[in-house]
């Protein structure tokens, strides 16, 4: 059985310390690939190392909404640049947050389309983080009709998730859905499993039963199972689509073991 972890902050100084042993682990657990997303510059060129590092390591780059005043002409001129390396295979993390607010909503638009239209020239996915602004990032995906990508640590219900598959894009589910009471899993329950990318969005986010702990790749096969109890599947067929799913995706680069 092999898993994808579609989203993960490798480069966080949580994992400054561990984190050959937090590989072996996800290795061990049976995850084939990683995508650790950068958040600004210098995380991005840290996801690209890291990719360089680990055979089972890929990175997306961008710059997301709350550092969105970071986007300078100059730093998306290097993030296109990273975008180029060989284990690259998404624009991401970028996005709408408006819920956090740091940064003017008008400023992360802008920053958003910019990496959208740069996602569209390279030929490559976006990997979207949003949060209280779910309307205005379907409204932005809708421009940008020839790029798809994924809705990470997705926020929205049934009905914002349904449009988002029938523009093609992916929807990312990650530890939320253990929690209980979560409203993911009513989505989860009614949308087929061919849209769904399976993420720990480590070092955030850690599923039950490590709620509150660091989160890790190797945790991943918990909410696949998770899945796999809402809609009545064997754990394989989860684990066996949702990675198929993970390589429609990102196809563009073979991201498989
Ligand atoms: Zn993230």
């Amino acid at each position: 059985m092999m898993w994808i972890d579609t989203h993960a902050h490798l480069e966080d100084p949580k994992f400054a310390q561990d984190l050959d042993e937090v590989m072996k682990r996800a290795e061990r657990t049976g995850v084939g690939a990683i995508l650790t997303a950068g958040v600004d510059l210098e995380t991005s060129r840290r996801a690209v190392e890291l990719a360089d590092r680990y055979r089972i390591v890929w990175a997306a780059v961008g710059v997301h909404p709350s550092e969105a005043g970071k986007a300078t002409p100059e730093a998306l001129t290097e993030v296109r640049e990273l975008a180029g390396r060989e284990k690259v295979v998404a624009i991401g993390e970028v996005g709408l947050d408006f819920y956090r607010d740091h940064t003017p909503r008008e400023l992360q638009l802008k920053v958003f389309r910019e990496q959208a239209r740069m996602a569209e020239e390279l030929d490559l996915p976006l990997v979207v983080h949003t949060r209280g602004a779910i309307r205005d990032a379907l409204e932005v995906i809708r421009e940008f009709r020839g790029v798809r990508g994924v809705l990470h640590c997705f926020p929205g219900g049934p009905e914002e998730a349904r449009e988002a598959i029938e523009l093609g894009w992916y929807i990312g589910v990650g530890g939320a859905l253990t929690f209980p009471r979560s409203r993911l899993s009513d989505m989860v329950a009614v949308l087929p499993l061919s849209h769904f990318l399976l993420e720990t969005d480590s070092p955030f986010l850690a599923p039950v039963p490590h709620r509150g702990q660091r989160n890790e790749p190797a945790y991943i096969s918990l909410v696949g199972a998770e899945i796999a109890h809402i809609k009545g599947l064997p754990t394989q067929e989860v684990a066996r689509c949702t990675t198929e799913n993970a390589r429609n995706l990102f196809e563009s680069s073979p991201i498989s073991p």
